[in-house]
């Protein structure tokens, strides 16, 4: 790691570096509140299934609770949940460290979105969802991680499966302008209330604990999602109605401009 040193020349110049400096320390002051927030998150969503384990275990060993097989199940459910909590997290500090990694290939955004689309074609059939795609019949080229804008597809595709039931339908598509390209994911799902819809994006965020924690979410799935999305200078929205269904449109600059 070397260190590059901005040649200060007059007032103007040391102007410019303190202004860039408190920028700086105010992106920095961010990221620690941030940390801090995570920290805490993390550690209510932790201890709520540990207590019931350890609870349900002590009994049994006290001899109070009888060992049987539904309670067995029942803290193997909990300690799933707890594996796929561990495994999410790595995957979005992995996205949050993604500004720093990641590697732009000239890729046809359509063709991309086209392999998710076939991806979870079986996934949607499964559960007796029509997944269709949308083809602009453009050439849609833009300057992207591959693997991060499949893993940002997928889990927008997936949640659609997810939040939607039997007899629903799914459309993925991609939308180009010269400047951007805005791949999209529209579902005729359980939709998401006028409340919820602003925290979506947040971490560990779900819309109804019980449902989702039966559905086998952790809430993170959309902040990996954003933080990739933003690793590219893009955005992801979501809009939405309870009963209806939603929309997902994540728009990626089509050049990388350096900041
Ligand atoms: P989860 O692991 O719970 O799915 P996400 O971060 O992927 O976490 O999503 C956060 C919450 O947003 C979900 O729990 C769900 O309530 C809501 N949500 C996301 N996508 C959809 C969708 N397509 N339809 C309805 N609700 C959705």
């Amino acid at each position: 790691n070397r260190t590059v040193y901005a040649p200060v020349q007059g007032p103007e110049e040391v102007r410019r570096l303190a202004a860039a400096l408190n920028e700086l320390s105010k992106e920095l002051k961010k990221q620690e509140d941030w940390r801090h927030q995570l920290m805490e998150d993390l550690t209510h969503e932790l201890r709520t299934p540990l207590t019931s384990i350890l609870t349900q275990l002590e009994a049994m060993i006290d001899g109070i609770y009888e060992v049987s097989q539904e309670r067995l199940s029942q803290m193997y459910e909990e300690l799933i949940r707890l594996s796929r909590l561990m495994n999410d997290m790595e995957r979005l500090s992995e996205a949050e460290a993604a500004q720093f990694t990641i590697v732009r290939k000239r890729t046809n955004v359509v063709q991309l979105t086209e392999t998710v689309y076939r991806n979870f074609q079986a996934a949607a059939k499964a559960k007796g969802i029509r997944l269709e795609f949308y083809n602009p019949n453009v050439p849609c080229y833009a300057e992207v991680d591959r693997d991060k804008i499949v893993q940002v597809i997928s889990n927008i595709v997936s949640n659609a499966i997810k939040y939607t039931s039997g007899g629903g339908h799914i459309v993925l598509g991609v939308n180009y302008s010269e400047d951007t390209s805005i791949i999209f994911c529209k579902d005729t799902g359980i939709g998401i209330s006028k409340e919820d819809l602003p925290y979506v994006f947040n971490r560990l965020f779900r819309a109804d604990k019980s449902r989702s924690r039966f559905s086998g979410g952790v809430g993170l799935g959309l902040s990996i999602a954003k933080a990739l999305a933003e690793a590219h200078q893009g955005t992801i929205e979501a809009e939405s109605e309870a009963g209806k269904g939603s929309v997902f449109r994540v728009t990626i600059p089509n050049r990388y401009k350096s900041v």
